[in-house]
C-alpha cells in the first residue's frame, strides 16, 4: 500500500523535499483536528488562519499533482484525534507506512512517538527541513553551563553561516551586536508603513468552525482578514517590510505608540512558525537589502538577531528543557489572572492598548508582550500557568517551542533565570521613556504611593523587596538593591503597603 505522509498545520512549507515531485504511491494527510484547537483556548483568527492556510496548501499540492487526503473540521469521517484518524487512514489506504514531519512541540512529538511504537507497519520521522539548528544543539553547545547565554549561541551562527561577515570573517562593521543604537522612542514619524497585506473573507470557515462547536477568544475579523495564507503571499509580506519598514526597525525596535500597533515590526511570525517561509531566506533577504544599500546595519543586524539567534535559541532551550518546562515557577507565583486579560478593560493604558491589540488583531509586537504585559504579570506575582496558556492561545504566531521559554523563561524569570540575566521588570518611569501611553492614562507616572499613582511603581519596588532573597546576589542588580537600602524603613513600607492596595483591588485597576 501507499506511505501516508502526516503534514501538520504548522509545516506548510512547499519547499520541503517531500514535495519535489508527484508520487502516486504517497498520500499527504492534512488534518483539522479539535484535538489542535481545544489543548488551549485560541484567538479565533489563529485557528482561522491555520485552516485557511491549510486548505489553500492541500489545494496547491492537489494542484500539483500530489495525492492529498485533506480531513476538514466538520468531515463526518474525523475523529478529531491526529492518532485516531491516523489509524482510520492507514485502514482505509492500506498503507504499509507513515512518515511525519519532526513536530515542534513536545506534546505531539510525544504522541506520535508513543502511537508508532505499537505500530506494525514502518513509522518514520523526517526532518521539517525549516531551522538552522537542530533540536539538541543548543543543549549541546552550553552543555552544563548554567546560564546560557544568546549572545554565544548568535555568534557561533553568525560564523557557521556566513551572516553579516567581512573578507575577513569578522562582523560588519566592526562590531556583533547594535543594540545600544536601537532604543529610540518613535516621535511619529517616520510615518508607520502601509498595511498592505491581502484581505480575505474566511466567513465561510469561521462558520463551520463556529458551528462545531471550537471554543475561541478575540475578534474573527473574518472579513478583515490579514494573515497570508500561503507563500507567495507571506513573500509579498516580507518584500514589503523589507522595503518599508527595515531601515527603522532598529532605531525603533524597543518602541511603545499608541498611534501605532505595529511600528516597524515585520509580522512575519505566523509565516515564519507555519514555514511558510524559511528562515535562511529571510535573512540572506535582509542581508542582500543592507548589501545593497537599502537598509543601515543596525536595523540588519537587529533584525537577523532576532531570527538567527532569538528563534532558534529559544527552540533549544525549549527542547533542552521539555517536559516539565511548562509547568516552571522558581519565584512560586500564585495570583490569578485579572479578567482584564481577556477584555482589555483597564485604565492603564499601556496595559489597556497592547491587550486590546492581542484580542483584535492576535498581534502584539515583542515590547508589549514582554515590558507591558509581562512586566505587569511578573510585577504582579501572576500565575506562570496560567499567563502561559493565555499568550499559547492568544497569538497568531504562538507554538508552544516558541511561546513558552518566552513567557516563562524571558518574560517570567520562572525558569529561575536560565534565559535572561535578569528579570525584566520596569517602573513607569522606562515605560514612559519608551512610548507615550502615560500622557492619556487615568494614573500619574510619577509619585509611587497615593490613589492616582502609576501601578507598576510601588509594584517594581514590591516586587524587588519580595525578591530579595533570590535576587540580591545578582550584580546586574546592584543598583536596585542599592537604591532599595537607600530608602527609610517608613519609605519602604509605604510602598509595601501601596503595593498590597494595588493588588488588593487587581480586578478594577
Ligand atoms: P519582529 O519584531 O519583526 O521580529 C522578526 C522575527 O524575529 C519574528 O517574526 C520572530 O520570528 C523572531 N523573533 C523576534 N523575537 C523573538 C523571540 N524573543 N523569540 C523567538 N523569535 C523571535 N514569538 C513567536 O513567534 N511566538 C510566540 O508565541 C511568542 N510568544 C512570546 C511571548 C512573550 C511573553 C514574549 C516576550 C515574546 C514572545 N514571542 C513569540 C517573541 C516575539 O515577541 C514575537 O516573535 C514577535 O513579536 C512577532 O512579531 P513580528 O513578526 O512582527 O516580529
Amino acid at each position: 500500500g501507499p506511505t501516508l505522509c502526516l503534514i501538520l498545520g504548522d509545516q506548510l512549507n512547499p519547499l520541503h523535499s517531500w514535495f519535489a515531485r508527484p508520487d502516486p504511491q504517497r498520500v499527504h494527510v492534512l488534518l483539522e483536528l479539535r484535538q489542535e484547537t481545544d489543548y488551549v483556548v485560541h484567538h479565533a483568527q489563529k485557528v482561522i488562519a491555520i485552516f485557511a492556510a491549510m486548505r489553500d496548501f492541500a489545494r496547491q499540492l492537489k494542484a500539483a499533482g500530489h495525492r492529498v487526503r485533506h480531513v476538514a473540521i466538520d468531515d463526518a469521517s474525523n475523529r478529531q484525534s491526529l492518532t485516531a484518524n491516523l489509524d482510520a487512514l492507514i485502514s482505509h489506504y492500506g498503507a504499509s507506512a507513515v512518515e511525519w514531519q519532526q513536530p515542534d512541540e513536545w506534546r505531539l512529538d510525544a504522541q506520535l512517538n508513543d502511537w508508532a511504537a505499537r505500530q506494525p507497519i514502518a513509522c518514520q520521522a523526517v526532518d521539517s527541513e525549516h531551522f538552522y539548528t537542530a533540536r539538541g544543539e543548543a543543549a549541546e553547545l552550553f552543555a552544563d553551563r548554567k546560564q546560557w547565554l544568546l549572545e554565544h549561541f548568535y555568534r557561533t551562527l553568525r560564523r557557521r553561516h556566513g551572516v553579516l561577515l567581512d573578507a575577513d570573517g569578522q562582523p560588519e562593521g566592526g562590531q556583533w551586536n547594535f543594540d545600544a543604537d536601537n532604543r529610540k522612542s518613535w516621535p511619529g514619524n517616520p510615518p508607520e508603513p502601509a498595511d498592505r497585506r491581502p484581505r480575505h473573507d474566511h466567513s465561510a470557515l469561521w462558520r463551520q468552525i463556529e458551528a462545531a462547536g471550537i471554543v475561541t477568544l478575540g475578534q474573527p475579523q473574518a472579513a478583515d482578514f490579514r494573515w497570508p495564507l500561503n507563500r507567495a503571499e507571506a513573500l509579498q509580506q516580507l518584500d514589503d517590510f523589507i522595503e518599508q519598514a527595515l531601515p527603522h526597525f532598529g532605531d525603533y525596535q524597543d518602541a511603545l505608540s499608541s498611534k501605532s500597533w505595529r511600528l516597524f515590526h515585520s509580522l512575519l511570525s505566523f509565516a515564519l512558525n507555519v514555514k511558510m517561509l524559511n528562515p535562511q531566506e529571510v535573512v540572506q533577504r535582509v542581508e542582500q537589502a543592507w548589501r545593497e544599500g537599502r537598509a543601515p546595519l543596525a536595523a540588519t543586524e537587529g533584525f537577523i538577531r532576532q531570527i538567527l539567534g532569538w528563534r532558534e535559541y529559544v527552540r533549544g532551550v525549549y527542547w533542552a528543557r521539555m517536559p516539565g518546562y511548562t509547568e516552571s515557577n522558581a519565584l512560586g507565583h500564585q495570583r490569578p489572572l485579572p479578567h482584564w486579560f481577556w477584555n482589555g478593560d483597564t485604565g492603564m493604558a499601556c496595559l489597556a492598548a497592547a491587550i486590546r491589540a492581542s484580542l483584535q488583531q492576535a498581534y502584539a509586537h515583542h515590547i508589549q508582550r514582554l515590558m507591558v504585559i509581562g512586566n505587569f504579570a511578573l510585577l504582579a506575582g501572576l500565575d506562570p500557568q496560567p499567563l502561559h496558556r493565555w499568550y499559547l492561545g492568544i497569538y497568531i504566531d504562538a507554538f508552544e517551542w516558541v511561546e513558552a521559554p518566552n513567557t516563562l523563561g524571558m518574560s517570567q524569570f520562572a525558569d529561575g533565570g536560565q534565559l535572561a540575566t535578569k528579570p525584566y521588570v520596569s517602573s513607569a518611569a522606562y515605560l514612559d521613556r519608551m512610548g507615550d501611553h502615560c500622557k492619556g492614562c487615568r494614573y500619574d507616572k510619577k509619585p509611587k504611593t497615593g490613589e492616582r499613582a502609576c501601578p507598576f511603581n510601588a509594584l517594581y519596588w514590591d516586587f524587588f523587596e519580595r525578591q530579595a532573597e533570590r535576587l540580591r546576589g545578582n550584580h546586574r542588580l546592584a543598583m536596585v538593591y542599592k537604591n532599595l537600602d537607600k530608602m527609610t524603613p517608613e519609605a519602604r513600607a509605604a510602598l509595601s503597603e501601596q503595593a498590597a492596595a494595588t493588588l488588593a483591588r487587581i480586578e478594577t485597576l
